[in-house]
């Protein structure tokens, strides 16, 4: 059983990768290593941020780790929210209002393509490497389905009619942006 400390709080994120590296890996978060303090994610590109919290880990706590950063890309908001999409209605960071605004932005806009792009950052034995999975869709006009996080409510990918909120948990690790980087992760591991 290998450990991994993966720079998160987020519990949602940790079971999704942790479903997708199956059972020879061990995940622990920030919470589980004693890092209670939230790190600024404070770089103007998501692989900047991805490293910034990796490094992070590693310099204070001295752990091997990775960290992931996620950002929506819609296409009629020239690539907004990107980096912002954690906050794109305020610092509550509240999925609700960030859909909310998300979804009056796009009221009558020619193109609803979106995609989620994933960077995972990985410190494993003196090493840095970058990771990227990115998951093509479109944005529903109001939200459905009760599974996932965030923007999952809004979030169709490409070649299906249903949210990713609806597609539930299998599905959504098979095609999705953290899905393609986790497994590229996967890879990664096997191979070093
Ligand atoms: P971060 O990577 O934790 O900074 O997340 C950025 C924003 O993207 C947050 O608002 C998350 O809720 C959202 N987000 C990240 N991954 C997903 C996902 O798989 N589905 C829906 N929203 C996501």
């Amino acid at each position: 059983m290998k450990t991994l400390v993966f720079a998160t709080n987020n519990a949602h994120k940790a079971r999704e990768v942790e479903q997708i590296l199956g059972p020879g890996f061990e995940i622990k978060t920030l919470k589980d290593i004693g890092c209670l303090e939230e790190i600024e994610e404070t770089e103007p590109t998501l692989e900047g941020n991805a490293l910034l919290k990796a490094r992070y880990v590693k310099e204070k706590y001295g752990y091997d780790c990775f960290s992931e950063d996620t950002g929506l890309e819609v296409e009629a908001l020239g690539g907004a929210p990107g980096v912002h999409t954690a906050r794109y209605a305020g610092d509550a960071k509240s999925p609700e209002a960030n859909i909310a605004l998300l979804l009056k932005n796009l009221e009558g806009a020619s193109s609803r393509r979106a995609r989620f792009r994933t960077i995972i950052a990985l410190i494993y034995d003196g090493q840095e490497t970058l990771l990227e999975g990115i998951c093509e869709g479109r944005i529903a006009t109001e939200k459905h389905g009760t599974q996932g996080f965030g923007y999952d409510p809004v979030f169709m990918p490409e070649g299906f009619e249903q949210t990713f909120a609806e597609l539930g948990d299998e599905v959504k690790n098979r095609i999705s942006h953290r899905g393609i980087a986790t497994e590229k992760f996967k890879e990664w591991l096997l191979n070093n």
